[in-house]
């Protein structure tokens, strides 16, 4: 089966907005096994629209389009697709009921051009939205297969996943199952270089690096006939990369480092505490996104000033006057202050200078301090983030970051350790 995937919207065309849903579908189809040939973008425009469906349609047997399916008068990618093969649009009450539904919980009078959104071609298999009003649509006529989503990720992500995936498998007899492996502290070329030949070699299942944000991910994927066979075959892969990368690795199939902190702190009845100076509380931020933060966060404290590392977290004004406030003995200062000042069971910290002004030859842009204190470690990272790019301030910020929730991780290993 191949391929293509037809995003709708002029925003997209003026660069408004980036087409992360193209990405997103590429890699699920990708995971699914399903050849992607062709990838478009065609705005609000009904003649262009129109032209797009048709060179589509004339060349792949899956097509799946996004955006255009809202209630407004030039949201046509239903009407057009019905269009190409000559089905008539009708009325799917269960969708009218629940867009109702969906306007009564806002409190909001629904406007009859909401019906249009649960006006389906005939025969069309609808796809449920739990996060927004306009349903989703997979056709399977004259031999094509037409999955048409809404366009927001937030409603077309989880529908890919719940909806699509399932309908999609009914055509394979085999299924591609991947699990990830996510590492921390190593560059992708490093890890390429230690599995190079397993990665060439791995056919099924595969294993494939993917960088992110100071991060390398291993997908290994398995094609099998029941999932169950796919995580036999994958379980040992997993097992070769960990024999090689073990130190590395903080998770498999878990979705970030703060997902794995979370889980680790309360696995272990742990708690956390936060002091940040460059980052400005980035890592409570990234903390108390997971749910259920709150059983294993105390506090985090933004200490910008000098005069709060010294109030609040009980840094001495000496270790400022000698070392200075980007320094390894402020750090450590710093997460053994937040962490009696909280009373938590692990205080971490972070001070640097994330640039692009404040940086000398002794200590440049991007140098940063991050530091750990627990009952069973103290140690503080000198780490050099600067890459000597223009506008690094985030990415010195996100990964300073992610040193420290690692940072974090190591410290609960500590406890697992010594049990
Ligand atoms: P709605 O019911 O909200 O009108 P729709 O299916 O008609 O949804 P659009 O109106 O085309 O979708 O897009 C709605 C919003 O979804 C856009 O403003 C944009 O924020 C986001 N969006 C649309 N297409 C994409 C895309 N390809 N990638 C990322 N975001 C997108």
């Amino acid at each position: 089966m191949n391929a293509e995937i037809l995003c709708v919207g002029t925003e997209l065309l003026l660069g408004d907005i980036v087409n992360t849903n193209a990405a997103y579908i590429a890699k699920e189809l990708a995971a699914l096994g399903i050849n992607l040939y062709h990838q478009s973008v065609v705005g609000d425009n009904p003649q262009r629209l129109k032209e797009a469906v048709n060179l589509a349609l004339s060349r792949c047997d899956l097509l799946v389009m996004t955006g255009g399916l809202g209630p407004t008068y030039d949201d046509l990618t239903k009407e057009t697709v019905a269009n190409y093969f000559g089905l008539p649009m009708q009325m799917h009450e269960p969708s009218l009921e629940r867009i109702r539904f969906f306007f009564q919980k806002l409190g909001r009078e629904m406007t009859p051009n909401n019906e249009k959104q649960a006006m389906m071609p005939k025969g069309a298999h609808v796809l449920t939205n739990n996060y927004g009003t306009a349903p989703g649509v997979a056709l399977d006529v004259q031999g094509k297969i037409c999955i048409l989503l809404p366009g927001p990720p937030r409603e077309m992500q989880p529908m890919f996943r719940e909806e699509v995936i399932p309908f999609l498998r009914r055509y394979s007899k085999e299924m591609f199952v991947s699990s990830t492996i996510h590492i921390f502290g190593m560059g992708e070329s490093n890890v390429e270089q230690i599995l190079h030949d397993t990665m060439l070699k791995s056919e099924n299942p595969t294993l494939a690096p993917y960088a992110k944000d100071g991060e390398v991910q291993l997908r290994v994927t398995a094609r099998a006939h029941t999932e169950q066979e796919a995580h036999a075959m994958i379980a040992p892969m997993i097992q070769k990369v960990q024999a090689v990368l073990g130190e590395y690795i903080y998770g498999v199939d878990i979705q970030n480092l703060q997902n794995a902190v979370v889980k680790a702190l309360q696995q272990n009845h742990l708690t956390l505490a936060t002091a940040e100076s460059c980052t400005g509380g980035l890592v409570s931020k990234r903390i108390t996104e997971i749910p259920g933060a709150s059983e294993v966060f105390h506090c985090g404290v933004c200490s910008y000033s000098n005069d709060i590392k010294e109030s609040v977290l009980g840094v001495k004004a000496s270790t400022l006057a000698e070392f200075g406030a980007v320094s390894s003995q402020t750090a450590l200062e710093m997460a053994r202050g937040v962490r009696a000042l909280a009373k938590a069971d692990i205080g971490v910290s972070i001070t640097g200078i994330a640039g692009p002004d404040g940086g000398s030859e002794q200590k440049p842009v991007g140098l940063t301090y991050v530091g750990v204190s627990c009952e069973k470690m103290e140690t503080v990272l000198e780490l050099r983030l600067s890459r000597g790019h223009k506008n690094e301030r985030e990415y010195i910020r996100t990964l300073a970051s992610s040193n420290a929730l690692n940072l974090v991780l190591k410290a609960i290993q500590k406890y697992q350790e010594s049990k």
